[in-house]
This record gives structure tokens, C-alpha cells and sequence, in this order.
């Protein structure tokens, strides 16, 4: 009998790994994006994301998810986190962290909500806030591996200073005609803003020509009302529900 060899993105055994922070960057005056270099890593897919798991001096531990921004296709991992003022571990991980620190995390997890350049079918990501994150992974891998289908990206933010990513989203759209980038600012906008200003719903995915995709691929992530409000609406405007994939990142409103 041969040993199963590994798989990119499907670990043998969900084992703690070291991972070293290398460098941190700025994308928003709440968003800090950590580059790691994590001991044995078995390799990701677009989409899929880690547990992080920190320990105090006197033994507590407190453990959350993030996604991975970086390509399967990067040397190094990359998350994205947002700050959450009253919360646990994300202001350590913004806040905290310098580079050379050291902290636990394991994966990659998760199977389901996936992508890769090789999945037939129009690309459709709607992404809230932080939820972005995970959608960024499957861009950043369509970029690196040639588009050979259309994408479109529907970010919904706060305003225009908490979209992450939006100059790195700014040169990707720039350099591919098949990638498309819609942003809709919910709480306020820039002077002249002539995008959208709500919430994703029925009517935005509608005027932006979802329905008339042909097999689309739809990938929703973000905090939980948004999820379920464009998943919910994705249905009534006919696309096939086993073609949506959803992730939830938290309890609160975008
Ligand atoms: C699969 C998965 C992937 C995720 N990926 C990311 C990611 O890439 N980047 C990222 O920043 N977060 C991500 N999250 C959310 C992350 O796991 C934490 O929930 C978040 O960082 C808050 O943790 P905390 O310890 O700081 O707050 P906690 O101490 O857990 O909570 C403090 C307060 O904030 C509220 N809260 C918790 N989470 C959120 C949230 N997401 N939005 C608004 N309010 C919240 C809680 O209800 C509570 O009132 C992901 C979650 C899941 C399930």
C-alpha cells in the first residue's frame, strides 16, 4: 500500500503550526494585513481560511478564524483583520503583533467555500466588509493563473476609507476587462460619488446583470444579515442555489 500523498488545501491532520510575523501593512484605518511564514505549510486554495489560537501568560486561550488573503499560488500567508474595539483577540492581532512575534494557528480549513481558476462558469463575489477577505485569495489566484472567465466583485463598505484593498482592487480591474469591481458605500460617500449607496440587495444584483450570467459561480461572505440578504435574493432572481456558497464572519451589521 502507497502513503497518501498531501494535497494542496486538505491537510492530513489539523496539527498547531508556528507562524512567524515577517511584515504588517496598513489597509484601513481598522484593517491591518499580517504576512506570515508558517512552519510546513501544506499549501491552501482560494477561499479557505485558519484558526488562530493565542494563549496568555497565566494559560487562557482564546481561538478565532481568519481567511486567507494570499493566492495558494504566494510563498508567504497573508491575513486580513479587521479591529473590533471590545473584542478579544483581533485588537492583539492589529494592535499587538510586531514583526518576528510568534503565534499559533492551524489549517488550511475548510473545503467548501472554494475556488479555482479551473471551476467553469462566471465568477460572482459579494463581499461585506472584512468579508472581502476571502474573496480577495480567489482574485489574487485568478489573476496570477489567467482569467479565462468573467469576474464581478460587488464590495459592500462602510465608506470610501474603509475599503480594503481599494488600490490593489483599483490596478486589478485596470489591468483585466473581464474583472469588473462595484462598490456601494452604506454610510457615507465621497463628494461626486455616483455608485451605489445601500445595502446589497435584489435590485443591485439585478441592475448589474446577475441573472443573465449563465451558470454563475456565487460566493457571498461577510457579516451575517448581508450574507443572508444577497443569498436570499440571488435565489429569487433564479440562480441555482447549489451554485451560491456562503461564509459568515460575525454577529453585527456592515
Ligand atoms: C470562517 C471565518 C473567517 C473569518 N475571517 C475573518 C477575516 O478574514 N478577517 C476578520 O477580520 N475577521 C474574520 N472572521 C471573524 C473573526 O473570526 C472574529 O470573529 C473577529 O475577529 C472578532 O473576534 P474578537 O475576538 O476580536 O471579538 P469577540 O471578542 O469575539 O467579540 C467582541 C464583540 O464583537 C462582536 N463581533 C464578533 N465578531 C464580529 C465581526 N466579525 N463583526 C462585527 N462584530 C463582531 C461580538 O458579538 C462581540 O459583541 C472570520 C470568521 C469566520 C467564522
Amino acid at each position: 500500500m502507497t502513503e497518501a500523498q498531501p494535497v494542496a488545501g486538505v491537510p492530513r491532520r489539523l496539527l498547531w503550526s508556528r507562524a512567524e510575523v515577517v511584515s504588517l501593512r496598513d489597509d484601513t484605518p481598522r484593517v491591518r494585513s499580517l504576512t506570515l511564514a508558517v512552519a510546513d505549510w501544506p499549501g491552501h486554495l482560494a477561499g479557505q481560511h485558519v484558526d488562530v489560537r493565542l494563549t496568555a501568560e497565566d494559560g487562557y486561550q482564546a481561538q478565532r478564524s481568519y481567511s486567507i488573503a494570499s493566492p495558494p499560488e504566494a510563498p508567504l500567508l497573508e491575513l486580513t483583520v479587521e479591529t473590533i474595539s471590545d473584542g478579544e483577540v483581533s485588537p492583539y492581532l492589529t494592535g499587538e503583533l510586531r514583526p518576528g512575534d510568534i503565534f499559533e494557528l492551524r489549517g488550511p480549513i475548510g473545503g467548501y467555500f472554494v475556488w479555482s481558476e479551473r471551476q467553469p462558469g462566471p465568477l460572482v463575489l459579494i463581499g461585506g466588509g472584512s468579508g472581502v477577505v476571502p474573496l480577495m485569495a480567489m482574485l489574487r489566484h485568478r489573476a496570477i493563473a489567467g482569467p479565462t472567465q468573467p469576474a464581478l466583485l460587488v464590495y459592500s463598505s462602510r465608506n470610501w476609507d474603509e475599503i480594503i484593498y481599494r488600490d490593489e482592487l483599483e490596478r486589478l480591474a485596470a489591468a483585466d476587462p473581464s474583472l469588473r469591481i462595484v462598490h456601494t458605500l452604506t454610510r457615507a460617500q465621497p463628494q461626486g460619488w455616483q455608485g451605489f449607496r445601500r445595502r446589497v440587495d435584489k435590485a443591485m444584483l439585478e441592475e448589474l446583470g446577475v441573472p443573465a450570467l449563465a451558470s454563475p459561480n456565487l460566493f457571498i461572505c461577510g457579516p451575517t444579515p448581508m450574507v443572508e440578504t444577497a443569498a436570499q435574493a440571488s435565489v429569487e432572481l433564479g440562480i441555482d442555489a447549489a451554485r451560491i456558497k456562503t461564509e459568515r464572519f460575525g454577529p453585527s451589521g456592515g
